[in-house]
C-alpha cells in the first residue's frame, strides 16, 4: 500500500525555487528518514505535505492515499490523516493543554462520521494515551505549550499523535534541542505509534534520533532534491564522513 507518492515536485517562496524536482514513496509501515544540511529545503518539503500557505507549489505531484494532496486545503489534509510536528511549537496561552487535544480529537471523529468525546470521555482517554509519552496528568490543564520547556513540547507533539492516529505521521526536527531523556521518551512514542498501516516521515540534520527510531529508508536531500536513498546504514555513513561526499558524488554523475 503506498502511503505518499511524491514525483517531480517543484516549489517556490517568494518566487524562489526551492524544492527542485523531489521523488519520494512512502508505504505502509516505513520508516523514513530525510536528513541533509541546513537549508537543502527538508522543512520546506514538510510544510508543502502540510499545506502551509507560504509556499508555491510550481509543478510535480503528491499522491496521499490515492487523493491529490495538493487540491487539499491544510485542515482537510489533517483529516485526511497527515500530521506535522512542528519544529517550533506554537504556544496558546489561555486554552488548555486539553481543550486543544478534545477539539482537536473531535474535528477528526466528526470528519469520520463518528460521535464527539464529552470532557469525561475523552479525559479517559488521554490519560491512557499520556503513558506513550509518560507525561502526567498535571500537564493537560496548562496552557497549550505554554512554559513547557524544549521537552515537554515535543511530548506534546507526540501526545498529539497518539491521539490523532495519522496515516503518515512527519517529524521535523523533533530531536533537536532534547538531553537524552526526553530524545529516548520522543522515539519511545514514535516507535509505539509506529504500525504496519501507518507510515512516519523523519526529518532530520544529526544522526542521533537515528539511533532510536531506526528508519527503513534514508534519503539524502540537497539543493531541493533528494540525491541518495539507502538504508539506516547510510546515516552513519552520513554521520561519519558528512554530507559533501554525496554531493559530490551526485554532481559526479551529472
Ligand atoms: P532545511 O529545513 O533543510 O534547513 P528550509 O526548507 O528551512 O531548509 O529552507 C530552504 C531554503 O528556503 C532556505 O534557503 C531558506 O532560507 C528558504 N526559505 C524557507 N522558508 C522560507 C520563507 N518562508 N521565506 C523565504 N525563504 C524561505
Ligand atoms: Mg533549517
Ligand atoms: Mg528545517
Amino acid at each position: 500500500d503506498i502511503i505518499l507518492s511524491v514525483k517531480n515536485l517543484t516549489a517556490t517562496v517568494e518566487e524562489t525555487p526551492i524544492l527542485k524536482g523531489l521523488n519520494l514513496e512512502i508505504k505502509a509501515g516505513e520508516i523514513h528518514a530525510i536528513m541533509g544540511p541546513n537549508g537543502s529545503g527538508k522543512s520546506t518539503f514538510s510544510k508543502i505535505l502540510a499545506g502551509h500557505p507560504d509556499y508555491e507549489v510550481t509543478g510535480g505531484e503528491v499522491i496521499f492515499q490515492g487523493q491529490n494532496l495538493l487540491e487539499l486545503e491544510t485542515q482537510e489534509r489533517a483529516l485526511a490523516g497527515i500530521f506535522l510536528a512542528f519544529q517550533y511549537p506554537i504556544e496558546i496561552p489561555g486554552v488548555s493543554n486539553l481543550d486543544f487535544l478534545r477539539v482537536a480529537y473531535n474535528s477528526h471523529r466528526k470528519h469520520k462520521g463518528l460521535e464527539e468525546l464529552d470532557t469525561f470521555d475523552f479525559e479517559d482517554l488521554v490519560e491512557e494515551r499520556l503513558d506513550v509519552v509518560k507525561m502526567d496528568a498535571s500537564f493537560l490543564n496548562r496552557s497549550v505549550n505554554e512554559g513547557f520547556s524544549g521537552g515537554e513540547k515535543k511530548r506534546n507533539e507526540i501526545l498529539q499523535m497518539a491521539l490523532l492516529e495519522p496515516s503518515l505521521a512527519i517529524l521535523d526536527e523533533t530531536d533537536s534541542g532534547l538531553d537524552i531523556d526526553a530524545l529516548k521518551i520522543v522515539a519511545n512514542g514514535v516507535n509505539q505509534l509506529a504500525k504496519p498501516e501507518n507510515a512516519t516521515l523523519m526529518i532530520t540534520h544529526y544522526q542521533r534520533l537515528l539511533n532510536y527510531v531506526v528508519p527503513d529508508f534514508v534519503h539524502v536531500m540537497y539543493d531541493g532534491k533528494i540525491l541518495q536513498s539507502g538504508g539506516k546504514e547510510l546515516a552513519l555513513k552520513l554521520e561519519d564522513r558528512g554530507y559533501d561526499w554525496a554531493i559530490e558524488e551526485h554532481e559526479a554523475a551529472l
